[in-house]
């Protein structure tokens, strides 16, 4: 009886004595001891009312359980919905509401908080800790072995993701075992995984880079991963001589940068970087090759494709941009619903079998972003060169129209990032009583150095035309940035909002 997600990520761990999982504190976990637990937490969630169809939300500290818990949701045939662990309980009331899920898992610190809260939207509520505790390992303790996963179909769904959603509500992006497995299979050829390659695994789970693209590759495969809880510098230098490969957000590259253990030597055993959810600076990337003799491999995607381009394995991996449609993935740059020249800017619309089923209880929504033939429209604008290499400029709501001209914030932030004293730089759309918007820069000062503001000025007015030139520049310690590395502009127009208007 076919299941299949399930059966090409976690059958097959069924019964192998080799390690799957290589954890923080030094304990290993067997791929059949792996896949045991999955069984048994299957059948825990079964007695827990959990089936075909249901909903299982999940707010919990990354653990080997936790991935389990994906696993087993899939063998029960219901949808893995996790949940950023930083979410308060006003949000999860909002996610158990939309989704109404059957079962919702948390922290077993957040019980006494978040009981009300599923009580209110009609989940069963159990808890799991980050070391593997809980009343859900509880009533899994006795559970069998093994299980037999419920027939699916291709079509059907596997996960829900909500999307970041910095404007509005997030929406739940729907995911078909087929996206997930198509995805996972392209990737895993593009990058060249086999069972010899071993994961640093440092991404949370709850987000599709660290669940999707580097669980699901990893297990698609046959690999071992290096799990660790979270980003921890010390952690990461110690294991990554054991490791073969790493999937990060530009800030673990930063950090690595900053620590001068990052070495040829330390990356010695190393074949591949990887680096998406963020853009990656062209400069971050060739300060990583001059130390390490490695060049990171730049891919993009999202919650609701998966990925959509790489930059190629064996061919050129160009600094700043984001490479090629993988395979089976159509992609077009359009401005009006129509295809842009070569090398114009517009919108990035993505089709194939990786685009999601659209958004949970949203068909207008859905309809508004996912054509009927299939395309996808991102809301990322960006450039297709020649050679089909793809470059983000960012954003489309990031978009600042000034006077009734266009800005795209990248053109203006690379130059500023270039100036002395400035470690990076957001430019954001603020309102204004004349221009409608005015450009507004963010400069974040580089470790224990000054920007030369001046220098800023001259810079941009050198380089471009007067109307793009910020109406305001201000210094800064750091950028907000969530948990996936993202600059959160949406939080510096509301901060800054009123700078134009008083
Ligand atoms: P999420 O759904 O949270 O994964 O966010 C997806 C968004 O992250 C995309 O729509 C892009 O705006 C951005 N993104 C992902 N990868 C990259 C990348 N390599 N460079 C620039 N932006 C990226």
């Amino acid at each position: 009886m076919p299941n299949p997600l399930f059966d090409a990520l976690f059958a097959p761990l069924a019964g192998q004595s080799r390690t799957l999982l290589h954890l923080g504190d030094g304990r290993q976990i067997t791929a059949a001891a792996f896949h045991a637990l999955t069984a048994r937490l299957a059948h825990a969630m079964r007695e827990a009312g959990v089936e075909p169809g249901d909903r299982v939300a999940v707010q919990v500290t990354k653990s080997p359980e936790a991935l389990a818990v994906y696993g087993a949701t899939v063998a029960l045939g219901a949808i893995f919905l996790p949940l950023n662990t930083a979410y308060t309980a006003a949000e999860i009331d909002y996610f158990l509401g939309n989704a109404t899920p059957r079962l919702f898992l948390c922290d077993p610190g957040k019980v006494v908080s978040l009981a009300p809260v599923a009580q209110r939207n009609g989940a069963q509520l159990l808890s799991l800790s980050g070391d593997g505790q809980g009343s859900l390992i509880d009533l899994a303790a006795d559970q069998p072995k093994t299980l037999v996963p419920v027939d699916r179909t291709g079509r059907d769904l596997a996960a829900i993701l909500y999307t970041s959603g910095t404007t509005g509500r997030s929406k739940g992006a729907m995911l078909s075992h087929d996206n997930l497995l198509s995805n996972a299979a392209v990737l895993a050829d593009h990058w060249r995984f086999t069972n010899t390659d071993v994961l640093l695994h440092a991404l949370p789970i709850f987000h599709t880079h660290g669940l999707f693209v580097a669980s699901n590759v990893s297990l698609l495969t046959g690999g071992q991963m290096i799990f660790l809880p979270g980003f921890d510098l010390e952690q990461v230098i110690a294991t990554l001589p054991h490791a073969t490969t790493m999937m990060g957000v530009p800030t673990f590259y930063t950090r690595l940068l900053d620590d001068p253990r990052l070495t040829r030597e330390l990356v010695g055993h190393m074949r591949l970087f990887i680096s998406g959810s963020a853009p990656l600076l062209s400069e971050t990337h060739i300060a990583f090759e001059d130390r390490t003799g490695l060049r990171i491999l730049e891919r993009y995607g999202m919650t609701e494709t998966n990925m959509n381009t790489s930059n190629p394995y064996a061919g050129d991996r160009r600094a700043g941009t984001v490479g090629q449609p993988l395979p089976g993935v159509e992609l077009r740059i359009t401005a009006h619903d129509l295809p842009v020249a070569t090398g114009e800017v517009g919108m990035i619309e993505v089709r194939g079998p990786n685009v999601f089923q659209g958004y949970w209880q949203m068909p207008e929504k859905t309809r508004e972003e996912l054509r009927e033939d299939g395309w996808f429209l991102t809301g990322d604008l960006a450039t297709q060169d020649a050679d089909g290499y793809v470059t983000i400029v960012g954003r489309a709501k990031d978009l600042i129209i000034t006077g009734g001209y266009n800005v795209y914030p990248k053109e203006v932030e690379e130059i500023l990032d270039a100036v002395p004293g400035v470690l990076e730089s957001a430019v954001i759309g603020l309102p204004h009583p004349d221009f409608g918007e005015a450009i507004f820069a963010v400069l974040a000062r580089a470790k224990g150095q000054e920007p030369d503001l001046d220098a800023a000025k001259a810079a941009v007015a050198e380089r471009l035309a007067r109307f793009k030139h910020p109406k305001a520049m201000i210094v800064v310690d750091a950028l907000p940035r969530n948990t996936m590395g993202k600059v959160q502009k949406a939080e510096l127009r509301k901060i800054h909002g009123k700078w134009f208007q008083s």
